[in-house]
């Protein structure tokens, strides 16, 4: 599968990221303002990728 998983929007600079690689903070802004896209898979932590 070739999901894209955890990606968010940034409520506050609109830049689209990646939860997992940025902890959780827009890379631009830093702001945890966000809006997840990419499924609920997000939510499981231990996917062991
Ligand atoms: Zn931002």
């Amino acid at each position: 599968m070739d999901i894209v998983k955890g990606e968010a929007l940034c409520m506050e600079c609109q830049s689209l990221y990646n939860v997992m690689k940025n902890e959780g903070k827009c890379p631009c802004c830093g702001s945890q303002e966000k809006k997840v896209l990419g499924g609920q898979q997000f939510i499981v932590k231990d996917i062991g990728y």
